[in-house]
């Protein structure tokens, strides 16, 4: 069974921390900094044998020198060694690899980045998906390099995983997401009970995190792009009411997010 400890990390930054119960030896996802990780590796007598990296961005491997020796692991998708020059594996899309005993799968979702990957552990109940910027908890990440249809597809082969699989997202922007998904879809009552679950959360300084795909697919307009009500939201917002494929609704929504 492992272990998934929330390492807060910059102002909303997490970095996921994997380990096995009864186990020294531990995984770390995107560092963007050494210092949260350093600390907790001393605190509890830990050893870091790995690091798995999503994307390039300086807030996702700003610790990677610092927290990497000789006997680390770091791997990340091919696409990013020129940022990543010390990769010891370079990933894509289908690899498989071993952490802690656990078989990892690699799944390559650019959208965000044009070398995002997520990382997918099956064999865990219930399985377990690392998934950096691609998905966030009631949204996804700007799109930086690539364009509306990559990630609306990145979004769809996340969607395809296992409904009961947990997303560990890389931020907290759980609050303004809901705010943003409740003007997309203001009678969805799924997004009103999970807007005041996540207020508690926060309040009571707990991360919303990790989710699950079922709650994002009930709750995220970004994975909900052929409802009806989703694509009635995006032809008002672009005054255009022949939109209807699902890719161009994406589109709509990610530019309506980035002007509001
Ligand atoms: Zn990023």
């Amino acid at each position: 069974m492992l272990d998934v400890i929330a390492l807060p990390a910059f102002n909303d930054n997490y970095i996921w921390l994997l380990k096995l119960r009864g186990d020294k030896r531990c995984w770390v996802v995107d560092p963007g900094e050494a210092t949260p990780v350093q600390h907790y590796l001393q605190a509890q007598g830990l050893e870091l044998e790995g690091i798995l990296i999503t994307h390039h961005h300086p807030d996702h491997i700003g610790g990677v020198e610092d927290l990497s020796s000789e006997s680390t692991t770091l791997i990340g998708s091919f696409q990013d060694v020129y940022r990543l020059p010390s990769l010891s594996l370079q990933v894509a899309a289908g690899d498989r690899f071993q952490l802690l005993g656990q078989t990892v799968q690699v799944l390559e979702v650019p959208g965000h980045t044009l070398g995002h990957v997520a990382f997918f552990i099956q064999d865990q109940q219930p399985p377990l998906l690392f998934c950096g910027d691609t998905l966030f908890a009631a949204g996804c990440g700007r799109l930086f390099e690539g364009t509306p249809e990559q990630m609306h597809t990145s979004l769809q082969t996340l969607a395809q995983l296992p409904e009961e699989t947990r997303v560990y997202a890389a931020h907290e922007y759980t609050l303004k997401n809901l705010e943003f998904a409740r003007q997309v879809e203001p009678d969805n009552p799924a997004l009103q009970e999970r807007q005041q679950e996540c207020q508690e959360l926060r309040a009571a300084q707990q991360p919303t995190l990790p989710s699950s795909l079922a709650l994002e697919k009930a709750t995220n307009p970004f994975l909900r792009c052929s409802e009806p009500s989703v694509i009635q939201a995006a032809r008002e917002f672009a005054e255009k009411e022949d939109l209807q494929d699902p890719a161009e609704v994406f589109a709509a929504l990610r530019r309506w997010k980035d002007s509001a």
